[in-house]
């Protein structure tokens, strides 16, 4: 198999040991934008040094800078179903807990996405427990073509991201046929005993099967695939060194690695308490790992979801998560049920900020929310829009629809405060455009939904 223990074991005891001198040449290596060596990531992961790890900080924000610029991409979930047969020891979904299971029907779905479309939503990540019988196939492209066709007043959606369990190749050929953004599987953790002991008697709970997903997609067709750890249940050095060497073998055989990589961390969930898993992240490892994975790997989104407080958000942002959601509920139906994720969530979460909220501290920050979902719509995935994050020309359609897009958004459901904050950063940000042909389109655009026009891309 392709995560080799012996080796990334090796790696971690050989570099324990490290000086000043070699953090900063590994820093310079990285801000020079050449791909670091598992040696480098295990050096840098073993930093405590305070005035060290300002170092890490400071390159990986500038990295995120150069490669990223202010964008931040928005998204909620949508558990579609809890139905499920694993029993996996960290979630409020396992088998053993004794709940009153739930699975959408078409028209829940219809109701659950118009309230999604009504905070402004354009970006959704399908969430659904495994069952072969009550959450099949079938049932999940039916519910991605109820939400394709949902329409409400103000918007629709417009990216489904796909959260569901390892499938064969057919299955993901079915999901390629609907349309999807990224498929997305958590490792939930590389380190293989941890994996079988949390997966115990469990379908999940083959790793051998779990890993080679996203071979499986690859030879479906999709080719835009996004990882991620659940940081919390095994020891996160191992983690980001395994993070790194499935992406290399994704890269080495398909051309292309992680579109995007999630870096969750465990929760309170029911029938689970926190204090048996011995290796939570305190918040400054967190910070540290997600500094480090941007300097790792660079090209890749970085994900952050609502289960982290608005504080750590607002500090991860600045220099690695590129992705957050907004407005979540982590339970089916619960969007409906109050918008406090119900009584059968799967985790809690930290942040139940609105939507509105959220966006007007990114712009307080200087930040542009992006609700773009042009490139899978224009064909720019995989090889090729991994082709064009490293030669940079990614930039060229992302800022201007990101400003496209968040000007749709603050038209259409933003209040008096949020609309006033940002017109002055949009006009602020279309003035720092250096190409004068978009900046020109981009004024255009942003005329055209003045104007009532909506969904237009670069
Ligand atoms: N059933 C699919 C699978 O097996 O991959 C989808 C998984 S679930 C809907 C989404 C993710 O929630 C899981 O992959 C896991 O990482 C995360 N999760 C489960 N329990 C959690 C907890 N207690 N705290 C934080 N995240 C959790």
């Amino acid at each position: 198999m392709f995560i080799k223990d012996d080796f990334i074991q090796g790696v971690l005891k050989e570099t324990k040991t490290y000086t000043a001198a070699e953090v900063d040449r590994i820093l310079q290596k990285a801000l020079n934008k050449v791909e670091l060596s598992y040696k480098d990531v295990a050096t840098l992961l073993h930093v405590s040094d305070s005035e060290q790890m300002q170092k890490i900080y400071k390159a990986a924000g500038k990295i995120k800078k150069e490669i990223y610029g202010d964008r931040i991409v928005l998204f909620a979930p949508l558990y579609v179903s809890d139905f499920c047969v694993n029993n996996c020891s960290y979630c409020g979904y396992k088998r053993d807990n004794k709940f009153q299971r739930q699975r959408l029907s078409q028209k829940q779905i219809q109701e659950e996405v118009t309230l999604l479309e009504e905070m402004g939503h354009k970006r959704l990540a399908l969430e659904a427990g495994e069952d072969p019988i009550n959450c099949n196939i079938e049932y999940v492209l039916k519910a991605i073509d109820t939400i394709y066709s949902t329409y409400s007043k103000r918007g629709e959606i417009r990216r489904i991201n796909v959260n569901i369990a390892a499938t064969s190749v057919e299955d993901y050929k079915k999901l390629k046929g609907a349309d999807i953004g990224t498929y997305i599987l958590f490792q939930e953790t590389y380190h293989k005993p941890t994996f079988e002991r949390v997966h115990a008697n469990s379908k999940k709970g083959d790793y051998n099967y779990h890993l080679t997903a996203f071979d499986r997609a690859m030879e479906a067709g999709l080719d835009d695939v996004g990882g991620g750890v659940l940081f919390g249940l095994a020891d996160y050095k191992y983690e980001v060194l395994a993070l790194m060497m499935h992406n290399l073998h994704l890269e080495k055989h398909y051309g292309v690695g992680f579109h995007t990589v999630s870096v969750p961390r465990l929760k309170k969930a029911e029938g689970m308490e926190i204090n048996e898993f011995p290796h939570i992240l305190d918040d400054k490892t967190f910070k540290k790992v997600v500094a480090i994975l941007r300097l790792a790997l660079p090209y890749t989104g970085l994900i952050l979801s609502t289960r982290e407080t608005p504080k750590m958000r607002k500090e991860v942002i600045e220099y690695g998560v590129s992705q957050i959601s907004a407005g979540s509920c982590t339970g089916v139906n619960a969007y409906k049920a109050s918008g406090s994720g119900g009584e059968n969530k799967q985790f809690d979460v930290d942040d139940n900020r609105t939507v509105v909220e959220i966006l007007k501290e990114l712009v307080d920050s200087g930040h542009i929310p992006s609700y773009c979902t042009a490139c899978y719509r224009q064909g720019r995935t995989g090889e090729k829009f991994a082709k064009m994050t490293k030669t940079g020309q990614i930039q060229n359609v992302c800022t201007p629809n990101a400003l496209i897009t968040f000007m749709e958004f603050v038209l259409n459901y933003g209040d008096r405060e949020l609309l006033k904050k940002s017109e002055k950063l949009i006009d602020f940000k279309v003035k720092g455009m250096k190409n004068n042909e978009l900046k020109k389109q981009t004024i255009n655009c942003l005329e055209k939904l003045k104007n009532g026009k909506k969904d237009i891309f670069l």
